[in-house]
């Protein structure tokens, strides 16, 4: 294929997936990263269509500008990375005088060495910062859930891929001259591998995305919106899966009620009350195990699953958990007051199995109410009735 074709070819791919993320961002602007991808991937492609145009060779200040362009564009891309992995995105200033100073280095070693000099510099800065964007990825991909590594790979993959090639080809540039940069065996690989990247590496951004939004969906379907803790249909999830294990330990149902909550909506207004049910679950949260689970099953009530332990150390989580709650100081909404509450935990027996959840739940109702009964802010365990 001759060096004009496989340019054009690339950039129609990156102006293509620039187009498909672009109709994907008007669906979903909040999508993050992907308003900084359609700019910086159609950015690239117009850019590798104004060099077919000007000619790559000429050293003026159309050559210039369409190699800022395309420093503009790896630059957005790795910003748009930044922002989907949950990094703070650069400063527009940062990204500016970033930009600034590569374009001036290059100008100046295109006004010293020609060409050869213009394009051993471009690649090299292009060829480093794919390097940065594969050391964000290998960095944050532990952080990141489980469904989104194997993109996140392929993408690595890939950008590591453009890396090298651009890094051999400013090496190449440097030593043999213009002649390997557009022709030869060097120049067919980079920009086949470079049109193929340009699919792949817009597929795999919006897969990515959806993949994210995926479990957002999932998320918002199993978890209580203001606590962020389960809801009921997040806790019969759960409950399933555990006693779905061929080893499942057995779990103790806790169920923990804040004591007199109505007083602090009463008192305090509405706004607090919510404040202090997210303090409640996060200080819930904080004291279990990474197989324990805890969800809101009522307004002001919480049902916590301990998993595979003795009554006395289900007891001793539910005293913990009694204890911690009652040191919260939570401020007021818009006040410089504090509010401080206590609970009641009511605490079942042992559950061995999903058939026995429901009488769980049940027994440690019942020891809720006594807990309630007999002046709140306290621990009850279920103590059979026939036994007492
Ligand atoms: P007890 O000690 O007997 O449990 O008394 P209590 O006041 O905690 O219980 P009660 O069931 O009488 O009142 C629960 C209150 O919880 C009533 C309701 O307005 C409030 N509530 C329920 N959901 C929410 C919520 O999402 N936010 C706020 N702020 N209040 C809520
Ligand atoms: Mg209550
Ligand atoms: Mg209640």
């Amino acid at each position: 294929m001759d060096p004009f074709t496989v340019i054009i070819m690339l950039a129609v791919h990156l102006v293509g997936s620039g187009a498909l993320m672009f109709f994907v961002w008007r669906l979903m602007p909040d999508a993050p990263g992907l308003g900084r991808w359609w700019v910086a991937s159609c950015l690239f492609g117009l850019a590798y269509l104004g060099r077919l145009f000007a000619g790559a060779e000429a050293v003026d200040a159309a050559g210039l500008l369409g190699d800022g362009m395309m420093l503009l564009a790896v630059l957005l891309f790795s910003d748009g990375l930044r922002e989907f992995v949950g990094r703070r995105v650069w400063r527009w200033q940062f990204t500016v005088g970033l930009l600034a100073v590569l374009v001036v280095s290059e100008a100046a070693a295109a006004w010293a060495g020609g060409p050869r000099a213009r394009h051993t510099v471009l690649n090299l800065s292009i060829g480093c910062l794919y390097g940065l964007m594969v050391g964000l990825i290998v960095v944050e991909l532990r952080r990141q859930p489980a469904p989104l590594r194997a993109p996140l790979r392929l993408l690595a993959s890939v950008l590591g891929g453009m890396c090298v090639l651009a890094l051999v080809r400013s090496r190449s540039i440097h030593g043999d001259g213009m002649g390997v940069a557009f022709h030869g065996v060097l120049a067919q690989v980079f920009y086949v591998y470079a049109s193929l990247a340009a699919v792949v590496v817009g597929l795999t951004l919006v897969w990515m995305l959806f993949l994210r939004l995926n479990g957002q969906l999932a998320d918002q379907a199993t978890r209580d919106a203001l606590t962020g803790v389960l809801n009921r249909n997040g806790l019969d999830e759960r409950v399933t899966r555990h006693f779905e294990r061929r080893d499942a330990p057995p779990l103790t149902v806790l169920l923990v009620d804040i004591d007199h909550f109505k007083r602090v909506n009463d008192s305090f207004g509405h706004a607090t009350g919510d404040l202090l049910l997210q303090a409640v679950a996060r200080t819930l949260v904080s004291q279990l195990r990474a197989e324990d689970f805890v969800a809101r099953v009522g307004g002001e009530e919480f049902l916590v699953g301990c998993a595979g332990a003795q009554p006395a150390v289900a007891l001793a989580l539910a005293q913990r958990l009694n204890e911690r709650v009652g040191q919260l100081r939570v401020a007021a909404a818009g006040g410089v007051e504090h509010v401080t509450c206590t609970v009641s935990v009511g605490v079942s027996r042992c559950v061995p199995g999903q058939a026995d959840w429901d009488v769980g739940t049940r027994q440690a109702d019942l020891a809720l109410y006594q807990a309630k009964a007999a002046g709140r802010n306290g621990v009850r365990p279920f103590l059979d009735p026939a036994l007492a």
